[in-house]
């Protein structure tokens, strides 16, 4: 699901507001990052009732070596309302 022009405003002030100064990468140390254009969900699953809820996320992604970090995406106001 592509962000729309809006939501990708709201995703790049929330990494100019968080996501500074950047956080080494955990795959490979490099502080380049880069916003995703996509939105993806997850599935949690809780393992005592198996109980499955979405979550919606965004991707932050390393430059260097595609390693995803994912941010929920209802607190950043990603979510169309
Ligand atoms: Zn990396």
């Amino acid at each position: 699901m592509p962000l729309t022009p809006a939501q990708q405003q709201r995703f790049i002030s929330w990494a100019n507001r968080i996501f500074l100064p950047p956080p080494p990468c955990a795959g490979c140390g490099s502080t380049n990052w880069g916003l995703g254009g996509d939105l993806v969900t997850v599935t949690l699953l809780d393992p005592g009732t198996g109980k499955r809820t979405v979550v919606t996320m965004g991707q932050v992604i390393c430059d260097d070596c595609h390693h995803v970090m994912l941010v929920p995406a209802r607190p950043l106001g990603l979510l169309r309302p």
